[in-house]
């Protein structure tokens, strides 16, 4: 199996729950919400409403404020890309992957400004041979085109195998299996519900990065 490893960006390669957070401070304090909106944005984000123009609505209509949903997710688009961060040691192991012969990507869901501002924000553009985005590309995960494209900009084929790694059991790991690549999925929640069980768990994007490693070193039987 040729040494091709595509990882998710948000909750993956960047702690996304983190610079939520952060983001609902500043907003908080911004607007005069007071502490206790904090948690209801939190609440809100993690209760599944991810994608972050119906967020808006509803945060708009809770806090009675006079932007408009649309104002406050470019705002949060503008904003996120500074609040995000790539733990050193997830540089450090990307640099040790490509060093030893991986080709590294990245394949991402989300708007070309924010996913693209973090990719770059956080210095993964250097640090990966090819991303591909969703917003940029117009096709989303579990989609296999945007699979392809991913390995593409890596100057891999998916027909050479490879892995994925990401927290989303549907849009990484069943994309991922789709696309025939062996999966490893980083676990947030549970796995209850979904089909196409991953070939590893794991905590951290880190251990994940090792698990390839320790795969890559073992000769191939042909
Ligand atoms: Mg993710």
């Amino acid at each position: 199996m040729q040494r091709l490893a595509l990882f998710d960006l948000d909750n993956t390669l960047i702690d996304l729950d983190g610079a939520f957070l952060s983001w609902a401070e500043e907003f908080a304090e911004e607007h005069r919400l007071g502490r206790k909106a904090i948690d209801h944005l939190v609440k809100l984000d993690r209760n599944g409403l991810p994608h972050r123009e119906l967020f808006f609505l509803k945060v708009r209509e809770r806090f009675k404020l006079s932007a408009s949903a649309r104002e406050l997710w470019a705002a949060y688009r503008r904003r996120m890309p500074h609040l995000v961060q790539c733990r050193p040691e997830v540089m450090a192991k990307l640099t040790e992957l490509r060093a030893l012969g991986w080709r590294v990507g990245i394949i991402t869901n989300g708007t070309a400004d924010n996913q693209f501002g973090k990719i770059q924000q956080t210095g993964l553009a250097d640090a990966v041979d090819g991303y591909a985005v969703s917003g940029i590309e117009g096709i989303r995960k579990p989609d296999v085109g945007l699979f392809e494209i991913a390995a593409r900009r890596c100057g891999a084929d998916l027909a050479g195998g490879g892995w994925m790694v990401g927290d989303h059991p549907v849009s990484d790991i069943g994309g991922g299996h789709t696309a025939g690549l062996r999966t490893v999925w980083i676990r947030r929640g549970s796995w209850a519900g979904h089909e196409r069980p991953p070939d590893h768990v794991v905590t951290d994007v880190t251990h994940a990065m090792d698990i390839l490693r320790d795969t890559g070193m073992t000769p191939e039987r042909h």
